[in-house]
């Protein structure tokens, strides 16, 4: 099968000027070609879509998504059956496909299941790159035991993701290797959600971190921490991990280590600032839920402004970015596009940069040369978007302008005109 995709705004997904009148030839799920309309034949038997007035970009990587569901209401969590968890999860990766987003890092809750049958076209979706569990420490951000002395599974279908201690830790990210994750996820630092830690407290000994980073390593992985306080962010560098996610409270050391070290930086910003607007027309939002996530939130947000100066000379001096959402039960699940705009606002890069954080730089953070641009070899992952997000990033949040999405060259939505 054969497709061209003719007279749309180029955005390559590699950072270069975009370019205009284009043609972009996917050849089964390939890109076979892509540059200047002057530039590109257009093989006799295409079947040609006119993308006139439109942006074509590479499908969209988000580096951090929690795809599968659990009802935010404990209550409600606590009623509802594993199976019915799992059946609602279709939907919520389904409407990240819908965004526009071809691939995404998925930071715990899917097992080898889920990508599987994404990747078979059972359901609609992302391909994913899982990690399984969120490993944590007893009493870390995954550990969710509550007073009353018990542990309440987020995701029943799971393993449970607590380990102290090297052995332990040894043996459970080979369990999560053996299971099939793409990497490794674990908690160096408290978070918002959890019930019984501050975000700001570090969580396992650089000795534990160590321990993950070289289980990882011996299977050619890499390691993903959750840390959001500069301690937590200080031990997981000390460790060498691949990426911090979240990673708010950076300081100058930190930014100098993640430059020496090529450290990839997921910065999660819109999560906390809409989250805080959300709590203020929805009120039984926080109460549903155990942990003093208002708190946090207005303890975080409080400090993002200090924070903002250190973020914007950390990304000009070359700290590597890749876009993530953490789209997950708290909010941005169908809206994941929302945190390019807070990328352009709050780290003071163009919207093409920020582009590129969820285009071709993501696919290196993923590892994946493969994926995020349009050029000849990748695998054809493509949305088309009406009108110039060059000039509006907030366009690619808009459901209803993304006209194309196309993953492994098989079209998830077409309205263009043929
Ligand atoms: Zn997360």
């Amino acid at each position: 099968m054969t497709t061209a995709i003719t007279g749309g705004q180029l955005v390559t997904g590699l950072g270069g000027d975009p370019i205009p009148n284009s043609t972009v030839v996917i050849v089964d799920d390939r890109i076979a070609a892509a540059g200047p309309a002057a530039d590109v034949t257009i093989p006799a038997d295409a079947n040609t879509l006119d993308a006139t007035g439109h942006t074509v970009l590479p499908g969209l990587i988000d580096c951090h998504v929690h795809s599968t569901y659990r009802a935010r209401d404990v209550k409600q969590h606590l009623l509802n059956t594993p199976s019915y968890n799992i059946l609602r999860s279709t939907q919520i990766i389904e409407e990240t496909l819908a965004c526009g987003i071809t691939s995404a890092r998925e930071m715990s809750g899917a097992d080898a299941g889920f990508r599987a049958a994404i990747n078979e076209q059972l359901i609609p979706g992302p391909r994913l790159q899982i990690s399984i569990l969120m490993i944590s420490q007893t009493g870390g951000h995954g550990d969710y035991w509550v007073p009353a002395g018990m542990h309440i599974p987020k995701r029943a279908w799971l393993h449970s993701p607590v380990a102290d201690g090297p052995e332990e830790i040894r043996k459970l990210v080979r369990h999560v290797l053996m299971a099939g994750a793409d990497f490794v996820k674990i908690c160096t630092s408290g978070g918002i959600t959890s019930v019984t830690d501050s975000w700001d407290e570090p969580q396992y000994t650089v000795e534990e971190i160590r321990v993950a980073v070289e289980e990882a390593a011996n299977k050619r992985k890499t390691v993903a921490v959750h840390a959001e306080g500069t301690s937590g962010i200080k031990r997981a560098l000390e460790a060498k991990v691949h990426s911090v996610e979240h990673g708010w409270f950076i300081d100058e050391e930190c930014v100098d280590r993640m430059i020496d070290q090529g450290t990839w930086w997921v910065p999660t910003i819109a999560l906390v600032p809409l989250s805080v607007e959300h709590r203020k027309t929805n009120t039984q939002w926080s109460t549903q839920q155990l942990g003093d996530e208002a708190k946090k939130d207005n303890e975080i947000l409080s400090l993002f402004e200090k924070q903002r100066s250190l973020w914007r000379d950390a990304v000009r001096r070359g700290v590597k970015v890749a876009m993530g959402s953490d789209q997950s039960h708290r909010l941005m699940t169908g809206n994941n596009l929302v945190e390019l705009e807070y990328m352009v606002d709050w780290l003071g890069i163009s919207p093409m940069e920020a582009i590129v954080c969820a285009t071709g730089r993501a696919a290196e953070c993923m590892q994946r040369p493969d994926l995020g641009a349009l050029e000849p070899g990748r695998l054809a992952d493509v949305v088309v978007v009406e009108g110039d997000p060059l000039s509006d990033i907030r366009l690619l949040q808009s459901r209803d302008k993304i006209k194309l999405i196309m993953k492994d060259g098989n079209i998830y939505k077409q309205t263009l005109v043929e």
